[in-house]
């Protein structure tokens, strides 16, 4: 039977086959607000009648401004099952940035929701859309439109995708590398997405699974968790703000898979290991968006029992892209050997193609897996985009014979497990040879004296860049820290990688979805750093 695959029929799946599964939200005041899927679904449908109601149309763009919460769950179904464009705009990102994005989506309608509301006054005189509506996540108070809109609204609706191929959502890149760039999935793809990531090799997540995303919802799709959920039956904790104490909030929910950005867990872990409340329930963390360090990987399966799984994506791959399990040949290995390999980015889901490559005067060659050699990384799969929204493919970013050029250096291995060396872009370019930023910042994080690291090159006379570290230190470090790390570098890499120089610092800069922002580090230091 061939008929059109939609995010119509997860939501009908999760009502019909997992009605009285949970969707808890973590309010902004700390109580927690919950129902079920079918109480969610029946309010989709009201919602999907309200906004049709206000004049959205298949293919219109209807944004969201709005933290992790059941209110936005349930604009993530509403808005693409009546055939609109769901398109969450990150919070985070600076006025001038969102007023730019959304004068390119040309959002009809914006979600905003009431903790951001003082936030996005600086931002809606900037912006030509002028149709808001608010919502409360601190209560179902019926005096909010939103509300009001739900409650007036027929409960009836009859999905109506008719092409598989309809945008269903559109999310902009976090714009680590420079200014974020907007990419549409479809119905299919984002369906596809969902089945890929279900298989119990991948996230693997089950009926009896409570699924933590503390992945921001703007931030491609929240990596699909909500629909991954949703068709797995799994109960869904949304956070609408840093929990004050994630430990209680997994203590309370009973959370199983949890999922975030590597400085989630670098800043969750004292709290975890202090073990003030019970967190057993807690089997697997999906970590991706950044490389996890070794050392993180290690604490946490170590000391909390929990296994970590390295994941490797892209906004403009709905993300999903590889996934770090040991295959059954590594389970005689040694611990010591096991974490090497998990702290890979891990070997492509099903469905997905992964090459390396490496440009030449006409084109690219293909380079081999033998885990050294370093090149170019290509992919390509039905959930991987094959233009920015708006914008005719170029070469910069697909190759001839249509595959995506992802922007990352990697190595990847006879058993398909691939690692990331470096962004192209933030790799070090010293005296002609590469230097790898990732590879020095995580043998920096294996020193217990050391919380965080980053290395960026600095521009140099002689060499063309230099590295240089930009650490936090735990308190009460060594005082010749320098000296002891250098040293200890010393130990494994080329003199020529060495840090010319380690500049200590209370906080790291942080982009918009929490990655260590190498950008921003260069424009702040380089007066000192050059220096
Ligand atoms: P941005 O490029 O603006 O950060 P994305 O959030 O889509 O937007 O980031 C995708 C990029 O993030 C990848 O190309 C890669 O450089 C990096 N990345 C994602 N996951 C990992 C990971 N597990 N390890 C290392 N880098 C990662």
């Amino acid at each position: 039977m061939n008929y059109p695959l939609t995010l119509a029929q997860i939501i009908e799946h999760a009502h019909r086959i997992h009605g009285d599964k949970q969707v808890t939200t973590l309010l902004p005041d700390g109580t927690l607000h919950r129902y079920n899927y079918t109480a969610l679904y029946k309010r989709v449908k009201r919602l999907a009648n309200a906004v049709t109601k206000l004049g959205i149309q298949c293919g219109d763009r209807v944004a969201t401004y709005a933290a992790n919460t059941y209110q936005h769950l349930e604009l993530y179904y509403a808005i693409p099952c009546i055939g609109a464009v769901l398109h969450p705009l990150n919070v985070r990102l600076s006025p001038v940035q969102l007023a730019q994005i959304i004068h390119e989506a040309e959002d009809k309608l914006i979600f905003v929701d009431s903790t951001f509301a003082a936030q996005f006054k600086a931002l809606q005189s900037k912006v030509e859309c002028n149709e808001v509506i608010n919502f409360e996540p601190m209560s179902a108070d019926a005096n909010t439109l939103y509300e009001q809109l739900i409650s007036e609204a027929a409960p009836a609706y009859t999905w109506d995708i008719r092409d598989e191929n309809w945008a269903m959502g559109l999310c902009y890149t976090s714009g680590t590398q420079g200014e974020p760039r907007g990419v549409l999935y479809t119905h299919r793809s984002v369906f596809l997405h969902t089945l890929a990531v279900n298989q119990t090799d991948v996230f693997g997540l089950t009926e009896a699974d409570v699924v933590l995303p503390l992945v921001p919802m703007f931030h491609a799709m929240a990596w699909g968790l909500p629909y991954a959920s949703m068709f797995a039956g799994a109960d869904i904790v949304l956070s609408a703000a840093k929990p004050a104490c994630i430990a209680t909030l997994i203590a309370e929910t009973g959370v199983t898979v949890a999922a975030g950005v590597p400085t989630v867990w670098a800043d969750a872990y004292p709290e975890l290991r202090d073990r003030k409340q019970d967190i057993s329930t807690l089997r697997r963390l999906i970590v991706g968006g950044e490389a996890m360090p070794l050392s993180l990987i290690e604490a946490y399966e170590k000391e909390l029992g929990v296994e970590v799984c390295h994941a490797w994506g892209m906004t403009e791959m709905s993300p999903t892209g590889t996934f770090s399990k040991l295959r059954t040949a590594h389970q005689s290995l040694s611990d010591a050997e096991k974490w090497q390999i998990k702290a890979k980015q891990g070997r492509p889901i099903p469905g997905v193609e992964l090459r390396l490559a490496a440009e030449t005067s006409n084109g690219f060659t293909e380079l081999p897996w033998d885990g050294k050699t370093i090149g170019e990384l290509q992919v390509r799969s039905p959930w991987t985009a094959n233009s920015y929204y708006k914008v005719e493919p170029t070469p910069e970013h697909f190759t001839t014979d249509k595959w995506l050029r992802t922007g990352d250096i990697a190595t990847i291995d006879a058993n398909g497990y691939m690692q990331i060396v470096d962004r192209a872009k933030a790799i070090i370019r010293s005296g002609g040879e590469s230097i790898s930023s990732v590879a020095l910042e995580t043998a920096l994080l294996k020193h217990p004296d050391v919380c965080e690291a980053v290395v960026v090159g600095i521009p140099d006379e002689k060499w063309g860049e230099r590295p240089v570290a930009v650490v936090v230190l735990a308190e009460q470090a060594d005082e010749n820290i320098s000296d002891i790390l250098k040293q200890q570098l010393t130990s494994e890499f080329s003199k020529f990688w060495i840090p010319d120089k380690f500049v200590f610092v209370d906080e790291i800069p942080k982009t918009s979805v929490g990655k260590s922002d190498k950008r921003a580090i260069l424009q702040m230091f380089a007066p000192t750093l050059n220096g």
